[in-house]
Protein backbone atom coordinates (compact mmCIF):
# COMPACT_ATOMS: atom_id res chain seq x y z
CA UNK A 1 0.00 0.00 0.00
CA UNK A 2 1.53 3.10 -0.90
CA UNK A 3 1.60 6.18 1.40
CA UNK A 4 -1.23 8.44 -0.05
CA UNK A 5 -3.45 4.58 0.16
CA UNK A 6 -2.49 4.36 3.75
CA UNK A 7 -3.57 7.49 4.76
CA UNK A 8 -6.66 7.87 2.65
CA UNK A 9 -7.68 4.40 4.07
CA UNK A 10 -6.52 6.12 7.80
CA UNK A 11 -9.30 9.00 6.82
CA UNK A 12 -12.00 6.34 4.97
CA UNK A 13 -11.58 3.58 6.96
CA UNK A 14 -15.01 2.03 8.03
CA UNK A 15 -17.18 4.86 5.97
CA UNK A 16 -19.29 3.16 3.97
CA UNK A 17 -20.95 5.64 1.62
CA UNK A 18 -24.37 3.99 1.85
CA UNK A 19 -24.44 4.55 5.42
CA UNK A 20 -24.62 8.20 6.28
CA UNK A 21 -23.96 7.32 10.01
CA UNK A 22 -20.46 7.34 9.25
CA UNK A 23 -20.28 10.77 8.16
CA UNK A 24 -19.71 11.63 11.83
CA UNK A 25 -16.42 9.34 11.93
CA UNK A 26 -14.93 11.21 8.87
CA UNK A 27 -15.84 15.23 10.74
CA UNK A 28 -14.06 14.11 13.86
CA UNK A 29 -10.95 12.46 12.26
CA UNK A 30 -10.43 15.64 9.85
CA UNK A 31 -11.11 18.15 12.81
CA UNK A 32 -8.82 15.92 15.95
CA UNK A 33 -6.25 15.27 12.58
CA UNK A 34 -5.94 19.50 12.49
CA UNK A 35 -6.26 19.83 16.34
CA UNK A 36 -3.21 17.39 17.08
CA UNK A 37 -0.88 19.42 13.44
CA UNK A 38 -1.71 23.07 15.39
CA UNK A 39 -0.89 21.27 18.94
CA UNK A 40 2.64 20.07 18.04
CA UNK A 41 3.10 23.32 16.05
CA UNK A 42 2.03 24.87 19.29
CA UNK A 43 4.49 23.16 21.11
CA UNK A 44 7.48 23.63 18.76
CA UNK A 45 6.78 27.28 19.66
CA UNK A 46 6.27 26.92 23.47
CA UNK A 47 9.36 25.20 23.72
CA UNK A 48 11.42 28.02 21.45
CA UNK A 49 10.58 30.54 23.68
CA UNK A 50 11.15 28.50 26.98
CA UNK A 51 7.29 27.89 27.99
CA UNK A 52 7.83 24.72 29.26
CA UNK A 53 4.23 24.20 31.30
CA UNK A 54 2.23 25.11 28.10
CA UNK A 55 4.15 22.87 25.91
CA UNK A 56 3.40 19.97 28.31
CA UNK A 57 0.25 20.74 27.89
CA UNK A 58 -0.28 20.87 24.33
CA UNK A 59 1.64 17.32 24.25
CA UNK A 60 -1.37 16.18 27.18
CA UNK A 61 -3.88 17.54 24.48
CA UNK A 62 -2.26 16.77 21.41
CA UNK A 63 -2.68 12.84 23.18
CA UNK A 64 -6.14 13.54 23.87
CA UNK A 65 -7.08 14.01 20.31
CA UNK A 66 -5.21 11.24 19.05
CA UNK A 67 -6.85 8.84 20.94
CA UNK A 68 -10.07 10.62 19.66
CA UNK A 69 -8.69 10.12 16.21
CA UNK A 70 -8.31 6.53 17.42
CA UNK A 71 -11.71 6.23 18.94
CA UNK A 72 -13.69 6.65 15.57
CA UNK A 73 -12.69 3.63 14.74
CA UNK A 74 -15.07 2.27 17.11
CA UNK A 75 -18.87 2.03 17.17
CA UNK A 76 -19.60 4.65 19.98
CA UNK A 77 -19.89 7.55 17.72
CA UNK A 78 -22.37 9.29 19.24
CA UNK A 79 -20.17 8.97 22.29
CA UNK A 80 -17.07 10.15 20.73
CA UNK A 81 -18.67 13.28 19.09
CA UNK A 82 -19.71 14.49 22.57
CA UNK A 83 -16.14 13.67 23.82
CA UNK A 84 -14.53 15.33 20.84
CA UNK A 85 -16.80 18.40 21.36
CA UNK A 86 -15.99 18.93 25.35
CA UNK A 87 -12.34 18.23 24.49
CA UNK A 88 -12.05 20.99 22.46
CA UNK A 89 -14.54 23.20 24.40
CA UNK A 90 -12.26 22.44 27.55
CA UNK A 91 -8.76 23.46 25.15
CA UNK A 92 -10.54 26.68 24.40
CA UNK A 93 -11.13 27.93 27.94
CA UNK A 94 -7.74 26.65 29.11
CA UNK A 95 -5.94 28.34 26.28
CA UNK A 96 -7.29 31.64 26.60
CA UNK A 97 -7.03 31.70 30.39
CA UNK A 98 -3.78 31.03 29.93
CA UNK A 99 -2.80 32.87 26.77
CA UNK A 100 -5.48 35.34 26.81
CA UNK A 101 -7.43 36.65 23.73
CA UNK A 102 -4.44 38.32 21.71
CA UNK A 103 -3.61 34.15 20.84
CA UNK A 104 -6.87 34.02 18.92
CA UNK A 105 -8.28 30.69 20.22
CA UNK A 106 -11.27 31.90 21.10
CA UNK A 107 -12.08 32.11 17.47
CA UNK A 108 -11.87 27.72 17.65
CA UNK A 109 -15.77 28.45 19.46
CA UNK A 110 -16.72 28.90 15.89
CA UNK A 111 -15.06 25.96 14.43
CA UNK A 112 -17.04 23.99 17.46
CA UNK A 113 -20.32 25.52 16.26
CA UNK A 114 -19.83 24.12 12.54
CA UNK A 115 -18.67 21.04 14.03
CA UNK A 116 -21.81 20.45 17.12
CA UNK A 117 -24.66 21.59 14.05
CA UNK A 118 -22.90 18.82 11.57
CA UNK A 119 -23.70 15.68 14.24
CA UNK A 120 -26.35 14.65 11.92
CA UNK A 121 -29.84 13.74 13.61
CA UNK A 122 -29.34 16.21 16.48
CA UNK A 123 -32.93 17.80 17.96
CA UNK A 124 -32.55 21.51 16.50
CA UNK A 125 -33.51 23.02 19.83
CA UNK A 126 -30.26 21.40 21.23
CA UNK A 127 -28.23 22.50 18.30
CA UNK A 128 -29.99 26.43 19.13
CA UNK A 129 -28.94 25.84 22.72
CA UNK A 130 -25.42 24.82 22.19
CA UNK A 131 -24.96 27.88 20.03
CA UNK A 132 -26.12 30.43 22.63
CA UNK A 133 -23.58 28.58 25.24
CA UNK A 134 -20.91 29.23 22.81
CA UNK A 135 -22.10 33.13 22.42
CA UNK A 136 -22.27 33.23 26.10
CA UNK A 137 -18.96 31.46 26.42
CA UNK A 138 -17.09 34.02 24.06
CA UNK A 139 -18.94 36.90 25.79
CA UNK A 140 -17.55 35.73 29.14
CA UNK A 141 -13.94 35.16 27.79
CA UNK A 142 -13.89 38.63 26.49
CA UNK A 143 -15.14 39.52 29.44
CA UNK A 144 -12.40 37.82 31.54
CA UNK A 145 -9.56 38.46 29.42
CA UNK A 146 -10.58 42.16 29.38
CA UNK A 147 -10.53 41.81 33.65
CA UNK A 148 -7.54 39.52 34.36
CA UNK A 149 -4.05 39.05 32.62
CA UNK A 150 -3.07 35.60 30.96
CA UNK A 151 -1.25 33.29 33.08
CA UNK A 152 1.69 33.32 30.72
CA UNK A 153 2.85 36.41 28.89
CA UNK A 154 4.00 35.77 25.52
CA UNK A 155 6.81 37.23 23.43
CA UNK A 156 5.22 39.31 20.76
CA UNK A 157 6.78 37.57 17.69
CA UNK A 158 5.61 34.42 19.87
CA UNK A 159 1.77 35.99 19.68
CA UNK A 160 2.35 36.51 16.28
CA UNK A 161 3.28 32.94 15.78
CA UNK A 162 0.37 31.68 17.46
CA UNK A 163 -1.86 33.60 16.42
CA UNK A 164 -0.64 32.70 12.21
CA UNK A 165 -1.09 28.72 12.98
CA UNK A 166 -4.09 29.37 14.81
CA UNK A 167 -5.75 30.97 11.93
CA UNK A 168 -4.68 29.03 9.17
CA UNK A 169 -5.64 25.92 11.10
CA UNK A 170 -8.89 27.29 11.86
CA UNK A 171 -9.69 27.80 8.05
CA UNK A 172 -8.41 24.47 7.22
CA UNK A 173 -10.67 22.24 9.49
CA UNK A 174 -13.45 24.66 7.97
CA UNK A 175 -12.81 23.67 4.85
CA UNK A 176 -12.71 20.35 5.51
CA UNK A 177 -16.03 20.18 7.47
CA UNK A 178 -18.21 22.23 5.05
CA UNK A 179 -16.14 19.84 2.06
CA UNK A 180 -17.67 17.12 4.19
CA UNK A 181 -20.81 18.71 4.25
CA UNK A 182 -21.27 19.59 1.04
CA UNK A 183 -20.08 16.33 -0.97
CA UNK A 184 -22.30 14.75 0.96
CA UNK A 185 -24.74 16.56 0.43
CA UNK A 186 -24.39 16.30 -3.40
CA UNK A 187 -24.19 12.87 -3.46
CA UNK A 188 -27.25 12.06 -1.20
CA UNK A 189 -29.33 14.12 -3.81
CA UNK A 190 -27.63 12.22 -6.57
CA UNK A 191 -28.44 9.27 -5.14
CA UNK A 192 -31.84 10.39 -4.64
CA UNK A 193 -32.42 11.56 -8.14
CA UNK A 194 -30.64 8.16 -8.82
CA UNK A 195 -33.16 6.03 -7.06
CA UNK A 196 -36.09 8.20 -7.92
CA UNK A 197 -35.22 7.94 -11.70
CA UNK A 198 -35.48 3.73 -10.89
CA UNK A 199 -38.37 3.61 -9.18
CA UNK A 200 -40.46 5.69 -12.05
CA UNK A 201 -38.91 3.61 -14.60
CA UNK A 202 -39.68 -0.06 -12.43
CA UNK A 203 -43.31 1.88 -12.73
CA UNK A 204 -43.38 2.20 -16.16
CA UNK A 205 -41.63 0.02 -18.00
CA UNK A 206 -43.09 -4.11 -18.61
CA UNK A 207 -40.17 -6.15 -17.04
CA UNK A 208 -40.92 -9.13 -19.62
CA UNK A 209 -40.94 -6.83 -23.17
CA UNK A 210 -39.34 -3.85 -21.93
CA UNK A 211 -42.10 -2.02 -23.05
CA UNK A 212 -44.22 1.04 -21.44
CA UNK A 213 -47.04 -0.06 -19.46
CA UNK A 214 -50.50 1.22 -19.53
CA UNK A 215 -49.70 2.64 -16.16
CA UNK A 216 -46.86 4.94 -18.20
CA UNK A 217 -49.22 5.18 -21.27
CA UNK A 218 -51.74 6.82 -19.40
CA UNK A 219 -49.76 9.30 -17.88
CA UNK A 220 -47.83 9.67 -21.24
CA UNK A 221 -50.98 10.32 -23.36
CA UNK A 222 -52.63 12.75 -20.63
CA UNK A 223 -49.61 14.30 -20.05
CA UNK A 224 -48.99 18.08 -21.70
CA UNK A 225 -46.04 17.59 -24.12
CA UNK A 226 -47.80 14.67 -25.58
CA UNK A 227 -51.53 17.15 -25.97
CA UNK A 228 -49.26 20.44 -27.17
CA UNK A 229 -47.40 18.25 -29.39
CA UNK A 230 -48.84 19.23 -33.14
CA UNK A 231 -50.36 15.44 -34.78
CA UNK A 232 -53.43 16.03 -36.11
CA UNK A 233 -53.51 13.03 -37.44
CA UNK A 234 -53.31 10.46 -34.21
CA UNK A 235 -54.10 6.55 -34.75
CA UNK A 236 -54.86 4.09 -32.06
CA UNK A 237 -54.82 0.21 -32.54
CA UNK A 238 -55.07 -2.73 -30.35
CA UNK A 239 -53.63 -6.00 -31.37
CA UNK A 240 -54.21 -9.38 -30.03
CA UNK A 241 -52.40 -12.45 -30.36
CA UNK A 242 -54.65 -15.01 -31.62
CA UNK A 243 -55.09 -18.50 -29.75
CA UNK A 244 -52.24 -17.31 -27.27
CA UNK A 245 -53.58 -19.65 -24.57
CA UNK A 246 -52.48 -22.81 -27.13
CA UNK A 247 -49.20 -21.32 -26.84
CA UNK A 248 -48.78 -21.53 -23.40
CA UNK A 249 -50.89 -24.74 -23.04
CA UNK A 250 -49.05 -26.86 -26.11
CA UNK A 251 -45.47 -25.65 -25.27
CA UNK A 252 -45.02 -24.16 -21.51
CA UNK A 253 -45.23 -20.76 -20.23
CA UNK A 254 -42.34 -19.51 -20.30
CA UNK A 255 -42.23 -20.43 -23.99
CA UNK A 256 -45.43 -18.00 -24.27
CA UNK A 257 -43.31 -15.56 -22.38
CA UNK A 258 -40.15 -15.87 -25.44
CA UNK A 259 -43.08 -15.32 -28.00
CA UNK A 260 -43.78 -12.41 -26.33
CA UNK A 261 -40.56 -10.67 -26.41
CA UNK A 262 -39.87 -11.46 -30.25
CA UNK A 263 -43.11 -9.61 -31.08
CA UNK A 264 -42.69 -6.52 -29.06
CA UNK A 265 -39.10 -6.31 -30.62
CA UNK A 266 -41.22 -6.83 -33.91
CA UNK A 267 -43.70 -3.86 -32.97
CA UNK A 268 -41.12 -1.49 -31.82
CA UNK A 269 -39.17 -2.07 -34.98
CA UNK A 270 -42.23 -1.45 -37.35
CA UNK A 271 -43.52 1.35 -34.87
CA UNK A 272 -40.01 2.93 -35.16
CA UNK A 273 -40.29 6.89 -34.66
CA UNK A 274 -43.49 6.94 -35.94
CA UNK A 275 -45.36 5.98 -32.49
CA UNK A 276 -44.48 4.01 -30.04
CA UNK A 277 -46.10 0.41 -28.51
CA UNK A 278 -47.03 -0.53 -24.85
CA UNK A 279 -48.32 -3.40 -23.44
CA UNK A 280 -51.49 -2.90 -22.95
CA UNK A 281 -52.33 -6.27 -21.00
CA UNK A 282 -51.18 -9.76 -20.91
CA UNK A 283 -50.75 -10.70 -24.83
CA UNK A 284 -52.36 -7.17 -25.92
CA UNK A 285 -50.53 -4.26 -27.51
CA UNK A 286 -51.55 -0.45 -27.83
CA UNK A 287 -50.15 1.07 -31.11
CA UNK A 288 -50.27 4.89 -30.73
CA UNK A 289 -49.21 6.15 -34.37
CA UNK A 290 -48.58 9.52 -34.98
CA UNK A 291 -48.26 12.12 -38.65
CA UNK A 292 -50.06 9.37 -40.62
CA UNK A 293 -53.92 9.11 -41.49
CA UNK A 294 -56.09 6.16 -40.90
CA UNK A 295 -54.88 4.90 -44.33
CA UNK A 296 -51.39 4.97 -43.70
CA UNK A 297 -51.48 3.53 -40.13
CA UNK A 298 -53.60 0.46 -41.71
CA UNK A 299 -50.56 -0.03 -44.32
CA UNK A 300 -48.43 -0.01 -41.30
CA UNK A 301 -50.48 -2.71 -39.29
CA UNK A 302 -51.05 -4.59 -42.27
CA UNK A 303 -47.48 -4.95 -43.00
CA UNK A 304 -47.05 -6.23 -39.59
CA UNK A 305 -49.94 -8.59 -39.43
CA UNK A 306 -48.65 -10.02 -42.57
CA UNK A 307 -44.77 -9.87 -41.49
CA UNK A 308 -45.93 -11.88 -38.29
CA UNK A 309 -48.02 -14.49 -39.56
CA UNK A 310 -45.11 -15.39 -42.20
CA UNK A 311 -42.36 -15.17 -39.66
CA UNK A 312 -41.41 -18.58 -37.68
CA UNK A 313 -40.59 -17.58 -34.49
CA UNK A 314 -37.97 -19.61 -32.69
CA UNK A 315 -38.81 -19.52 -28.92
CA UNK A 316 -36.61 -22.02 -26.00
CA UNK A 317 -35.48 -24.26 -29.68
CA UNK A 318 -39.47 -24.59 -30.81
CA UNK A 319 -40.91 -23.20 -34.09
CA UNK A 320 -43.73 -21.26 -33.53
CA UNK A 321 -46.26 -19.65 -35.94
CA UNK A 322 -48.74 -17.19 -34.92
CA UNK A 323 -51.14 -14.76 -36.10
CA UNK A 324 -52.25 -11.61 -34.65
CA UNK A 325 -55.90 -9.16 -35.03
CA UNK A 326 -56.19 -5.97 -34.77
CA UNK A 327 -58.66 -3.13 -34.10
CA UNK A 328 -57.69 0.62 -35.54
CA UNK A 329 -59.31 3.78 -35.03
CA UNK A 330 -58.21 7.44 -36.10
CA UNK A 331 -58.12 9.59 -33.00
CA UNK A 332 -60.24 12.40 -33.36
CA UNK A 333 -58.59 15.12 -30.80
CA UNK A 334 -61.77 15.92 -29.84
CA UNK A 335 -62.03 12.49 -28.40
CA UNK A 336 -60.62 11.26 -25.18
CA UNK A 337 -58.18 8.60 -24.77
CA UNK A 338 -60.55 5.87 -23.10
CA UNK A 339 -63.27 6.91 -26.16
CA UNK A 340 -60.48 5.85 -28.77
CA UNK A 341 -59.62 2.76 -27.08
CA UNK A 342 -62.85 1.69 -26.66
CA UNK A 343 -62.98 2.27 -30.57
CA UNK A 344 -60.44 0.61 -31.02
CA UNK A 345 -61.12 -2.83 -28.43
CA UNK A 346 -64.67 -2.64 -30.49
CA UNK A 347 -62.65 -3.22 -34.00
CA UNK A 348 -60.56 -6.12 -32.35
CA UNK A 349 -63.90 -7.88 -31.28
CA UNK A 350 -64.82 -7.70 -34.96
CA UNK A 351 -61.91 -9.15 -36.14
CA UNK A 352 -61.84 -11.71 -33.78
CA UNK A 353 -65.19 -12.39 -34.29
CA UNK A 354 -64.44 -13.03 -37.92
CA UNK A 355 -62.08 -15.40 -38.27
CA UNK A 356 -59.01 -13.49 -36.47
CA UNK A 357 -55.17 -12.30 -38.52
CA UNK A 358 -56.49 -9.26 -40.00
CA UNK A 359 -56.19 -5.53 -39.02
CA UNK A 360 -59.64 -4.14 -38.62
CA UNK A 361 -60.66 -0.50 -39.33
P1 LIG B 1 -57.88 -15.11 -28.77
O1 LIG B 1 -57.47 -15.42 -30.14
O2 LIG B 1 -59.36 -15.06 -28.63
O3 LIG B 1 -57.25 -13.86 -28.27
O4 LIG B 1 -57.42 -16.31 -27.89
P2 LIG B 1 -56.33 -16.32 -26.76
O5 LIG B 1 -56.03 -17.71 -26.38
O6 LIG B 1 -55.19 -15.51 -27.20
O7 LIG B 1 -57.08 -15.50 -25.66
P3 LIG B 1 -57.28 -15.73 -24.12
O8 LIG B 1 -57.70 -14.41 -23.58
O9 LIG B 1 -58.19 -16.90 -23.89
O10 LIG B 1 -55.89 -16.12 -23.57
C1 LIG B 1 -54.86 -15.20 -23.38
C2 LIG B 1 -53.74 -15.94 -22.74
O11 LIG B 1 -52.61 -15.12 -22.60
C3 LIG B 1 -54.07 -16.43 -21.37
C4 LIG B 1 -52.89 -16.08 -20.53
O12 LIG B 1 -52.37 -17.16 -19.80
C5 LIG B 1 -51.87 -15.66 -21.55
N1 LIG B 1 -50.96 -14.66 -21.00
C6 LIG B 1 -51.25 -13.44 -20.54
N2 LIG B 1 -50.10 -12.83 -20.12
C7 LIG B 1 -49.10 -13.70 -20.33
C8 LIG B 1 -47.69 -13.66 -20.08
O13 LIG B 1 -47.13 -12.68 -19.59
N3 LIG B 1 -46.94 -14.73 -20.43
C9 LIG B 1 -47.50 -15.83 -20.98
N4 LIG B 1 -46.71 -16.84 -21.28
N5 LIG B 1 -48.84 -15.92 -21.18
C10 LIG B 1 -49.63 -14.87 -20.87
MG1 LIG C 1 -56.56 -11.14 -25.08
MG1 LIG D 1 -55.37 -13.47 -27.68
Amino acid sequence: MSFREKVVSLFLKDIDDKNDTKKPALLMRFFTTDMVILLLIHLVIFLVYGHHVTALLAIIAACVFTLIFYGTYTKYLKTQYVITVLGAYIWILTSVFIYGWDAGIQHFLYVLLVFAFMAGRINIYLKIAFSVFLCATRIALFWYTDHYDPYITLDPAENILLQLANTISIFVILTCLVTVFSQDQLSMEKKLIDYNKQVKEQASIDPLTGLINRRATMERVHGDNFRSKDNDFRNIAIGDIDFFKRVNDTYGHATGDELLIQLAQMFTAAVGSKGFVARWGGEEFLFVLFDMNGDQALELLTKLRRDIELNTFVCKGINIKVTMTFGLTEWDPKDDFAKVTADADKNLYTGKNSGRNQVVF
